[in-house]
């Protein structure tokens, strides 16, 4: 049971959670980053770009829309 209506930041503007599945650690990407996304500690590669986007390549921990 939980409610997610604490933040509501402009749209498009999108903050993923994610953990690293090498190193486990945690760090906060922008979905809308021009280039690929890597692991600050263990340089794994986290996300591609895309159309405009980043892909993930790994599951998010959290999103903040
Ligand atoms: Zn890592």
């Amino acid at each position: 049971m939980s409610r997610k209506t604490e933040l509501a930041p402009k749209a498009g503007n999108k903050f993923i959670r994610v953990k690293c599945p090498s190193c486990s650690n945690e760090q906060t990407i922008y979905s809308l980053a021009s280039t690929p996304i890597k692991c600050i500690v263990c340089n794994h590669e986290l996300a591609e770009t895309g159309a405009g986007k980043i892909r993930l390549r790994i599951k998010p921990a959290r999103l903040f829309e």
